[in-house]
Formats: C-alpha cells, sequence, structure tokens
C-alpha cells in the first residue's frame, strides 16, 4: 500500500488523479489533500478518500472545511497556510506526492517533497520551470524519484531506452532528439489579425483536452509547449536544439524519441490525462486507468506541421530564455503567469501575452539562479515589471 499526498486535489489534474486512485483501493491510499479555496470540493474528496489531512491555502476556507468535517463525523484534519503544503509533502506518512498546483505557488512544496526523497509525480511544469538547476540537484542529492506527468514528458519517458530521466542514464544509447507534440490549441486555423480580437472563453475552449484555465489559455498561445520545452530540458538533460516542437492536431501521439538509426518511437493513446496518471503512479508497471482505448481506424488520420515562431511569439520567448539560461525562465514563466491572469480578466488582449512577457524578458537583467532567493526575488521583479507595463498601457 502506498500513502498519496495530493497537492492541488481540487484542479483538472487533482480530479483525474483522484479517479485513478479509486479504481485501486487496494495499492493506494491517500495520506493528504490540499486545494487553494474550494471548499465544498475538498470537502466532498475527503468525504469519499478520508484522508488523514487536508490543507487549504486559505485560513478562512480551512475554518469553513473544519467545520463541515466535523459535522459529517469525518476525522480528517485541516491545516491552512503555505507552511502546510510543505509539511504534508515532506511528511514521513507519505510516499508518493503529485504535485499539481498550478504555477509558482506550486514550487515550494515540490521542491519540499524532493529534499524528502519522496516519488514525486510532477504536473506543476513551473517548478522545474522557475528553477530546474536546484530542483534537479535536490532530487539527486536526496534519492527522490521524478515521475512526468506532463503527458508529453510522460511519453517521451515512456520512449527512452530505461525509461528514466536525466541524459547519464541514456547517453552513448543513441538519442538523437525528441519530438514534442502540440496540439495547436483553440486558434490554430485562425488567420494571425485575428488572433487580436479573441476572447478569454474562445481560449479556454480547447479542442482536444479538458484542463485549468491557466494551462488552457498557456495552450491557445503555446506557451504551454515552451514551457515544456524547458520542462524537457531539464528532465531528460537535453539543449534547446535537441528538443523539437511540431503541430500534431488530434493529439494522439504524446511525443516521441528520435534515434540515430532512424527509428522513431512514439507513444499514443487517446487525450486523457488519466493515462499519464496512472502510467507515473504503477511505474514501472501498469495499472488501468478508466482510459477508453484507443481505436486508430475510428482516429484514422495524424497530421503534422510546422510550430511556426511568427505564429506563435510565446514559443519563440520560451526558447530565447531557455538559450538565454539563468533566472530568465523563472522571469518568463513569472510575466506570463501576470499577462494570462490579466488577459482571463478582460484587462489585455490576447496578442498582448506575448508583448509583456517580451517586455519584462528585455527590461530585466537576469541572474545565475543558482540560489532560491535569486529565483524568487527574479520572479517577484517580473510580476512587478509586467503589472507596471499593463497599466501603463491599458
Ligand atoms: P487547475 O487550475 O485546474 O487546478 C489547480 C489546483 O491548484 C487546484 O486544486 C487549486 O485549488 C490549487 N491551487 C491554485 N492556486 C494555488 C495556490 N496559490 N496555492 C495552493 N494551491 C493552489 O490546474 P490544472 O489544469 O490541474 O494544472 C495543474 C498543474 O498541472 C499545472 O502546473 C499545469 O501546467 C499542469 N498540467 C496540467 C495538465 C492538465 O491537463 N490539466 C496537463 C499537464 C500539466
Ligand atoms: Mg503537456
Amino acid at each position: 500500500m502506498q500513502a498519496v499526498t495530493l497537492l492541488g486535489a481540487t484542479g483538472s489534474i487533482g480530479v483525474s488523479t483522484l479517479d485513478v486512485l479509486a479504481r485501486h483501493p487496494d495499492k493506494y491510499q491517500v495520506y493528504a489533500l490540499t486545494a487553494n479555496r474550494s471548499v465544498d470540493t475538498l470537502f466532498a474528496q475527503c468525504r469519499q478518500f478520508e484522508p488523514e489531512v487536508a490543507v487549504m491555502l486559505d485560513e478562512p476556507s480551512a475554518e469553513r472545511l473544519a467545520k463541515q468535517l466535523k459535522m459529517a463525523g469525518i476525522q480528517t484534519q485541516v491545516l491552512a497556510g503555505t507552511q502546510a503544503l510543505e509539511q504534508v509533502a515532506e511528511s514521513d506518512k507519505t510516499d508518493y506526492v503529485v504535485a499539481a498546483i498550478v504555477g509558482a505557488a506550486g514550487l515550494l512544496p515540490t521542491l519540499a517533497a524532493a529534499r524528502a526523497g519522496k516519488h514525486i509525480l510532477l504536473a506543476n511544469k513551473e517548478a522545474l520551470v522557475m528553477s530546474g538547476g536546484l530542483f534537479m540537484h535536490e532530487v539527486e542529492a536526496n534519492g527522490a524519484t521524478l515521475l512526468p506527468v506532463d503527458s508529453e514528458h510522460n511519453a517521451i519517458w515512456q520512449c527512452l531506452p530505461v525509461g528514466n530521466t536525466q541524459k547519464h542514464h541514456y547517453d552513448g544509447k543513441g538519442v538523437r532528439k525528441i519530438i514534442l507534440t502540440a496540439s495547436g490549441g483553440p486558434f490554430r486555423d485562425y488567420d494571425l489579425a485575428a488572433l487580436e480580437h479573441v476572447t478569454p472563453e474562445q481560449a479556454v475552449a480547447h479542442p482536444n483536452w479538458s484542463m485549468g484555465q491557466k494551462i488552457s489559455v498557456d495552450s491557445a498561445t503555446m506557451m504551454n509547449k515552451g514551457l515544456e520545452v524547458i520542462e524537457a530540458h531539464w528532465l531528460f538533460g537535453l539543449q534547446s536544439n535537441q528538443i523539437e516542437v511540431i503541430l500534431h492536431r488530434q493529439s494522439i501521439i504524446h511525443s516521441m524519441v528520435d534515434y540515430v538509426d532512424g527509428s522513431v518511437l512514439a507513444q499514443m493513446g487517446n487525450p486523457d490525462m488519466r493515462t499519464p496518471i496512472a502510467n507515473a503512479l504503477a511505474w514501472p508497471n501498469r495499472i488501468d486507468s478508466g482510459v477508453v482505448p484507443l481505436d486508430l481506424v475510428a482516429a484514422s488520420r495524424l497530421d503534422f506541421s510546422v510550430a511556426d515562431h511568427t505564429f506563435f511569439p510565446c514559443l519563440a520567448l520560451a526558447y530565447q530564455a531557455l538559450d538565454a539560461g539563468g533566472t530568465n525562465t523563472a522571469i518568463l514563466n513569472a510575466a506570463n503567469e501576470v499577462a494570462v491572469d490579466a488577459f482571463l480578466h478582460s484587462q489585455i488582449k490576447f496578442t498582448d501575452i506575448a508583448r509583456t512577457i517580451e517586455h519584462v524578458l528585455s527590461t530585466m537583467t537576469a541572474s545565475d539562479g543558482s540560489t532560491l532567493q535569486q529565483v524568487l526575488a527574479d520572479d517577484e521583479q517580473s510580476r512587478q515589471i509586467a503589472a507596471e507595463f499593463i497599466k501603463s498601457n491599458k
């Protein structure tokens, strides 16, 4: 029996993870569930899974949850705040930590899990984008196991020689490059000029995947793929010129590894996050995920095309930040979070997201990113500059 801490239980990945866990009560037991403010959802999840601990980031929400649980006669202990998130991530009582908080907020608890040597199922790509070097160091120094949940990285993990992260495990085994596939999001067939006028509602309506709001906008701008290029760099120890992005509108091939002998290995399946979640949970074994089997004859076509950096400037910015190194990727991530939030609140246009990030990257001087303090300070400064830019351009 493995004990699981699920950070971000009420989100899209959190709910999919609980769906998989519920299919295997003989293998997994939930130790802790956490959420930001969604009291009612976390209450329902506590009733079903009876975790030992529940954490709400927000203090008043924690009080409400504790009251509801008490009335229902459920024993779960309720904690509040960021410290509590770290506490349940590093607790001796948990084996697996699913990192499914969205954005920079996921960094500290995920780092705590790494320091405690846990099995980390990583959905929160922002942790690697902000501080990949520091994070990978903690993973290796403390004997943690990092299992990618992001569908592309999970696909690559499955296609690599020993199904393991970090280049030293497969160096000399003939990997030429990896190919990340991207659906292209809801605007892939639009004219460049039409992007000026798209709405938040259109942006979050992804053609193939059902996801949280922030990552849905990131998919529309392709910043999501840019963040994934950076994530792949740290996870698999590859340089940016060994990480290619191509458009694949059906989202059936989740990514590929290209070998020097001409072999290209692809991982396929219906676009449902329960597959990579189940894969990471059960690795190196396999368990049922509830995902509908892939019907290739019904799908019938697999199309591929170039990911155009003019049409998707956020993808180009992510490659630039990765090549520039240091905290540039943390700056990129923070500016993107602010810009996406402003777009979702109708304060800026869709095309202003890339403009904001470009402005912040060109204004700030990055540091080498060798300490967490530097990363957090540059993250903070980036948010300020992005917010000022948005205000001054209204
Ligand atoms: P979501 O918005 O649906 O859920 C986010 C979760 O984090 C919620 O439980 C929320 O309560 C919690 N949360 C939000 N802000 C918080 C804060 N400040 N402190 C503590 N908790 C907070 O997001 P999602 O789509 O499930 O994505 C989660 C992560 O997984 C993201 O990093 C995303 O990039 C990654 N990811 C998601 C998908 C997907 O299909 N949804 C696929 C690949 C990777
Ligand atoms: Mg992905």
